[in-house]
């Protein structure tokens, strides 16, 4: 056996909700963008639309009525924004994030997302966050981990959808590299570090919750910010 890292890809049953469109937009984004990323994703996408457009064409008989389960044009209408006509080239400002000492090529839905451009905050010890305003009910952010650092240790109230897009992070649960797809769910408690810097892009549908240290000072704060990120009171 070969000691390969490990490559973490959303589940079917995601990925049959990414086909019908039954997911958050920043998790459908994603999962679009590690499906840029992942050819084994693509392919299982494929074949669930193939699957998909038979049971349709097999209920419905009809020879006309054949469903065109257009991945791409679905994620096009969710991110759209209409001021943008062309599609973003590499040379843009968001095309790419520059991270210490290399710069990152994002996959093209998320720079597309980006298109507004990204304001970059310290949250402290080495750790930058983005955000991506394109979902109303998740905060969707990039993150930037610097060589060395790792974040407070925290619990997930709901569900934290992460994509690696370079470098490498772990936690007690695992080891993960550029392209990894991790989906956590409540109850869930880590404290990611990384070596080499890691830049990820995170979706979460509610405000994590700090269980360590000073950090724990931090939560009425996280959870103002989360509240404004998305708009709305949480109880
Ligand atoms: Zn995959």
């Amino acid at each position: 056996m070969t000691t390969m890292k490990s490559n973490l890809h959303p589940s079917t049953e995601m990925l049959e909700k990414f086909v019908s469109g039954d997911l958050s937009v920043g998790v459908n984004l994603a999962i679009s963008a590690h499906v840029e990323m992942c050819d084994q994703c693509k392919s299982a996408i494929q074949e669930i639309e193939l699957r998909t457009a038979d049971q349709w064409t097999n209920a419905e008989s009809s020879s006309s009525a054949v469903y065109q389960a257009d991945t791409a044009s679905m994620i096009d209408s969710i991110i759209a924004t209409p001021q943008l006509k062309e599609p973003i080239e590499e040379e843009s400002e968001v095309g790419s994030i520059h991270m210490l000492d290399r710069s990152v090529k994002l996959p093209k839905v998320l720079a597309k997302a980006a298109s507004e451009g990204l304001v970059w905050k310290q949250l402290g010890a080495g750790i930058s966050q983005a955000d991506v305003k394109i979902d109303e009910e998740a905060h969707c952010s990039f993150l930037y981990m610097k060589p060395g650092s790792q974040t407070p240790v925290h619990k997930h109230q709901g569900t934290e959808t992460t994509l690696v897009l370079d470098g490498s992070m772990t936690d007690e649960l695992g080891e993960y590299g550029k392209s990894d797809f991790i989906f956590r769910t409540n109850n869930d408690t880590h404290q990611p570090r990384t070596e080499d810097g890691c830049l990820c892009f995170s979706v979460l549908d509610s405000p994590l919750t700090f269980t360590k240290g000073l950090a724990r000072l931090l939560n009425p704060i996280n959870r103002l910010r989360f509240q404004r990120a998305v708009g709305k009171t949480l109880s």
